[in-house]
């Protein structure tokens, strides 16, 4: 099992057990024993409840929510700061009953607040009971409704900060301010100018789509002072991008946040709050660098850097210690969240034996059974050319009806007996050749019980990489290579970049499929933003999921199950209602009795069958 790197990217949660299977671990209690993966999805089976499911590890959750908190605490405590930490988690990043709940709950101790970016996500927030010093950071688009419940919410002693976003934005402020009576909490949203390397550079930088250049700030606080309400503006918000992969960055970001706020201390405005919006990384590869899918610092390290950055160009200009904000999402939840799915079967890129050449059989296909005769380690890449140089001339041959189909199938199965040998060797190879890039061509399709676009919506639209690899048999040698594709209808649907060991992938090592049970594959921190951009392509719905808590004995406990979308409810989301076409399908089936087409005595055949259909599961059963 070395070639998946687990070890690699893991991080102590995900390990491989002594039966060869992926095992959770809860890094809160070292001494427990690994709970196994698949154990797991035998237990929920015989619950009733299958693959494809989402697992929230609710255990996960809450240690990173410590872990960010403790690590900005003791950072706090070791340089002598003399301000204090209050995290907001963007309820964007995932907006799920499930997950915020036990966000604010692990979160109380902490004051742990909650970012919204738009009216629904406020009144999500609204509806907690977050702990006193808690704060609810305003950001977006606030049209005077959002603002009107963001300011009376105070009355209910919600910290809830208007953080502006436009001059315009201001001026509706004031305007409800003056309908209402009460006084707002303010944020000012500042947009850098720093660019911040990595997935989301567009997001940073002078044309980011949020926050104020210069002289719209300016033209706010005049705003704002003019009004009276000056002394209402607490927060400055400057949100230093997503995955941030170098910390180096963070730290020129977060000190030309600093001099925005330490200007605007000496304009007067009596700012108590410096939000870093988010950016703190995952290291989705494990390879610990400043690449895409990965960043080269720690929890530990981002905050020793934030707290160090802000202290300094404080005691520089001489300004007290803000409360420091940050709205960290993907780094608290990715890690929690995994997709779990059955391969359903698979098409082999390969054959054991090659049939013999026909005497009639044109030249190219003893030409393609030649190659057999000069395959070495040495000509591989030769092999493959000519292998599929032949193999190409006959298509065309037979597509112009020269070849027939009999003799077609012969030479596709003399090459697939080709490509069974070159795979070996290509294996067996040390140096790398041109075919280990191009492996995803020769490699084996599994076809797999979910969708990439319901799912794993980033892989397809931004080719996030997520480690990926088989829950079970992981003590025996993978001895096939495969890539994955989904159950939509769509060639976009498939999987051909792969975290292993030694680097990134077109395929990944896996088994033979057994022949009497399911082959289950994980895929790996989908807990950030996945779960609400994934669509309905091809009407596959959400997939089940389920909540669970490790236990210190090495079992678990079922905190909560939300089952998948029926197709009855995937039918509504697209404006039918599933009893119009149930009552349409009837009216099909009495006028086929009518006419003679049906027996009468099928009918409650048939429409049993679209019933069931329409109360099952979208996904294959
Ligand atoms: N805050 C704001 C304003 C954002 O736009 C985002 C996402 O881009 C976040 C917080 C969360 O960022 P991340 O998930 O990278 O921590």
């Amino acid at each position: 099992h070395a070639v998946y790197g687990v070890e690699k990217w893991g991080k102590d949660l995900i390990v491989v057990t002594g039966d060869g299977e992926i095992g959770l671990r809860n890094p809160a209690r070292p001494d427990a024993p690994a709970v196994s993966l698949p154990e797991i999805l035998r237990d929920l089976e015989q619950r009733g409840i299958r693959a494809p499911m989402l697992l929230r590890i609710s255990s996960y959750l809450e240690n990173e929510i410590a872990h960010i908190n403790n690590s900005f605490a003791e950072a706090i405590a070791r340089s002598g700061y003399k301000g204090v930490y209050r995290g907001v988690f963007p309820i964007k990043v995932n907006q799920q009953a499930q997950v915020i709940d036990r966000i604010v709950e692990f979160g109380h101790r902490y004051n742990y607040g909650l970012e919204a970016g738009s009216k629904p996500e406020l009144v999500i927030a609204l509806a907690h009971k977050l702990a006193p010093e808690a704060l609810i950071v305003c950001n977006g688009v606030k049209d005077a409704e959002f603002i009107r419940l963001a300011i009376l919410s105070r009355k209910l002693g919600f910290n809830t900060v208007i953080v502006l976003e436009s001059p315009k934005e201001a001026e509706t402020v004031i305007e409800v301010y003056k309908e209402l009576g009460i006084e707002p909490l303010l944020g000012v949203r500042v947009k850098l100018t720093n660019q911040i390397s990595g997935k989301w550079e567009e997001s940073s930088g002078d044309r980011s789509s949020f926050g104020m250049n210069t002289d719209q700030l300016v033209r706010v606080v005049d705003k704002l002072r003019d009004a009276g309400l000056i002394h209402c503006l607490k927060l400055q918000h400057s949100h230093l991008g997503s995955q941030v992969p170098d910390v180096n960055d963070v730290r020129r970001a977060v000190g030309e946040a600093c001099r925005y706020f330490t200007e605007l201390n000496a304009e007067g405005v009596p700012l108590s709050h410096l939000d870093l919006g988010g950016g703190m990384g995952v290291d989705y590869t494990g390879e610990k660098r400043a690449t895409e899918n990965s960043i080269n610092y720690t929890v530990e390290e981002y905050c020793a850097n934030v707290v160090e950055t802000v202290a300094y160009a404080m005691d520089e200009a001489g300004v007290d210690h803000p409360t420091i904000v940050t709205e960290s999402g993907r780094a608290v939840v990715a890690t929690s969240s995994m997709l779990v799915f059955n391969v359903l079967e698979s098409t082999l890129y390969d054959a054991p034996t090659a049939p013999g050449v026909e005497p009639d059989d044109h030249h190219l296909v003893a030409d393609l059974a030649a190659v057999d005769g000069y395959l070495t380690p040495a000509r591989l890449q030769e092999c493959w050319n000519d292998a599929t140089f032949y193999r190409n001339e006959l298509r065309a041959l037979f597509r112009r009806g020269y070849v027939g189909l009999r003799q077609m199938a012969r030479a596709e199965r003399i090459y697939l007996s080709l490509m069974a040998r070159i795979k070996t060797m290509v294996a067996e190879v040390e140096a790398e050749t041109d075919l280990d890039v191009q492996m995803e061509k020769i490699a084996d399709i599994y076809h797999c019980n979910f969708s990439l676009f319901q799912s794993l919506p980033d892989v397809w639209a931004i080719d996030q990489l997520h480690p990926i690899v088989p829950l079970q048999m992981l003590n025996r040698e993978p001895d096939r290579r495969a890539v994955l594709s989904d159950i939509t209808c769509d060639s976009d649907g498939k999987v051909d970049r792969f975290i292993l060991a030694d680097g990134v992938s077109p395929s990944l090592p896996v088994h033979s499929l057994p022949e009497d049970e399911d082959y289950y594959l994980g895929v790996f921190f989908v807990g950030a933003y996945q779960e609400t951009l994934g669509d309905l392509h091809n009407l596959f719905g959400d997939t089940n999921v389920v909540t669970i808590d490790l236990r210190a004995d090495g079992g678990f406990d079922l905190l909560h199950e939300q089952e998948g979308d029926t197709i009855s409810e995937v039918l509504s989301y697209v404006e039918y209602d599933p009893a119009d076409c149930v009552a349409a399908f009837r009216k099909l089936v009495d006028g086929a009795i009518s006419n003679g087409g049906l027996k009468a005595s099928e009918r409650k055949l048939i429409i049993g069958a679209y019933r069931d259909s329409i109360n099952g599961y979208t996904y294959y059963e």
